[in-house]
């Protein structure tokens, strides 16, 4: 468990394909309001260090989160519902970061069943 007093850094990934067309608005206004897959956050302080979707070369990507000290990956809601793998993702960023498979929403999917992995620093 991590210190509440200090502010845990976090990071959202999401969809390669919806990144085209989505602004990001879902996930940061739940981010800003503490609401949905950030109400874990409530009673802490947060900074969110990234933003960032799941093509090109995303392992460089998560190293680079990791090197700033990110310590919480959400992996965002439209990843839960349309990114093949994703229970093999959640579970492969889990071995550097806490994750929670989710970000705005309802916290299960319609078909695909959430998956988080914390105990690092949650
Ligand atoms: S979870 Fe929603 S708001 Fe966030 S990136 Fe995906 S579609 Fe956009």
């Amino acid at each position: 468990m991590d210190d509440n007093k200090t502010a845990i850094k976090i990071a959202i990934l999401m969809r390669e394909e919806t990144a085209l067309r989505c602004t990001g608005k879902g996930c940061l206004n739940a981010f800003f309001a503490k609401k949905e897959g950030f109400e874990i956050y409530a009673d802490r302080e947060v900074e969110l260090c990234g933003f960032f979707n799941s093509g090109g070369e995303l392992d460089y990507k998560l190293s680079k989160m990791k090197e700033a000290g990110v310590q919480v990956i959400h992996v965002s809601t439209c990843m839960r519902g349309k990114y093949p793998g994703y229970a093999e993702l959640v579970n492969k960023i889990s071995k550097d970061f806490d994750v929670i498979g989710y970000s705005h929403g309802p916290a299960e999917g319609k078909t695909t069943q959430t998956v988080n992995v914390t105990g690092k620093y949650l």
